[in-house]
Parts: C-alpha cells; structure tokens; sequence
C-alpha cells in the first residue's frame, strides 16, 4: 500500500474522461456529481483507480445504449464503522449507479468470488479486486440492486486514517 494524499475527484474524473472516450460503439450517459467539500484522502492512488475503475465498466457493461452511469461522491458524517459503533468516524461514500437490469440473487451471492463471471469475455476478477483494494483501505463496499431501478455500488473510504 503505498499511501499519499489523494485528490479523489481528479482520479474519478480522469477515469469518467476515459472511459467516456473508450466506448465508441456503445451509446453510455457517464455523468458525475460531486460534493466540493471533500479534502484530499489519504490512500493508495494507483489502487484506488484500479476499484473505480472496475466499478465503472462494470456498470457501463451492464446497461444498454442510452445507459446511464452516475458517479456521485457525499460525506458520511460520524458514519458507524463496527456494527456496535464504537469506533466512529468520517468516512466519504463513492456511488456508482447504473440504470441497468440489476443483479440476480445468484450473481449477488456470488460476484465477490475471484472467477466468477457471467459474461463470455469475462474474468470475474473484478469484483474480487474491488473487495481487497477497499479493505486494504478500511473501508467497505456495498451493493443495492433492483431489476427496476438498476444497481447502486457504495464504495465508503476513511477521511481521516
Ligand atoms: P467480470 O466483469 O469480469 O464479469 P466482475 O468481478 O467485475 O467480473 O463482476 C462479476 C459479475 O458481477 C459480472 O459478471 C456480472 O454478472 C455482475 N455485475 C457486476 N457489476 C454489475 C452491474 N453493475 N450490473 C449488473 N451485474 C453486475
Ligand atoms: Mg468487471
């Protein structure tokens, strides 16, 4: 882990760029939101690139043309880190949404595990990753996902470590 200040809204929208240039056949609506108050956090640059992006084709994958990718970041103020709550503090929420199909049961139960795919070209490797990289951070990754609304990724990082 090598740890520095991080600028995390110059790497999500360095990847937003990207990607946004990356899918030339595929109509995808990239857009971002961002709360200006959010400082420097201290983590692994190169690694925190590699979770967001993962998080971000993965919804660009999962919707079709004329899909829409949110990628929105908030302050978590006094955010519980241990279910008991004893241990608090300020923690930044990084959602990306998509307006994709969802994600089945099955693939919900399963999509963390290394190789685990559903797709032909896929190495469900990704997921897998996203896991590690945020709990070398000490923070948490969590998944909402409807088959009406679409899915909801959470990524929560420290802002203060
Ligand atoms: P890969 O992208 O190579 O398949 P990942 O670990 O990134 O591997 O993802 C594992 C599986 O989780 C995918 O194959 C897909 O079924 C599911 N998945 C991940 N993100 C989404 C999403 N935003 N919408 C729907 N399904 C998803
Ligand atoms: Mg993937």
């Amino acid at each position: 882990l090598k740890l520095g200040k991080v600028n995390l809204h110059r790497v999500l929208s360095d990847i937003v760029l990207l990607q946004k240039n990356a899918c030339e056949g595929k109509e995808v609506y990239l857009q971002q939101y961002f709360d200006p108050s959010i400082p420097p956090i201290l983590a692994d640059e190169a690694l925190l690139t590699q979770l967001f992006l993962n998080l971000i084709k993965n919804a660009m994958e999962a919707v079709g043309t004329g899909g829409v990718v949110k990628v929105t970041s908030r302050v978590l103020a006094d955010y519980a880190m241990t279910q008991k709550g004893e241990r608090r503090a300020r923690m930044v929420a990084i959602d990306i949404s998509d307006n994709g199909p969802g994600i089945p049961e099955d693939v919900l139960e399963n999509m963390f595990t290394p190789f685990f795919t559903t797709k032909s070209q896929g190495t469900g490797l990704g997921l897998a990753i996203c896991q590690k990289i945020v709990s070398e951070h000490r923070g948490m990754i969590r998944v909402d996902s409807n088959p009406s609304r679409g899915t909801v990724f959470t990524v929560m990082l420290p802002l203060v470590q």
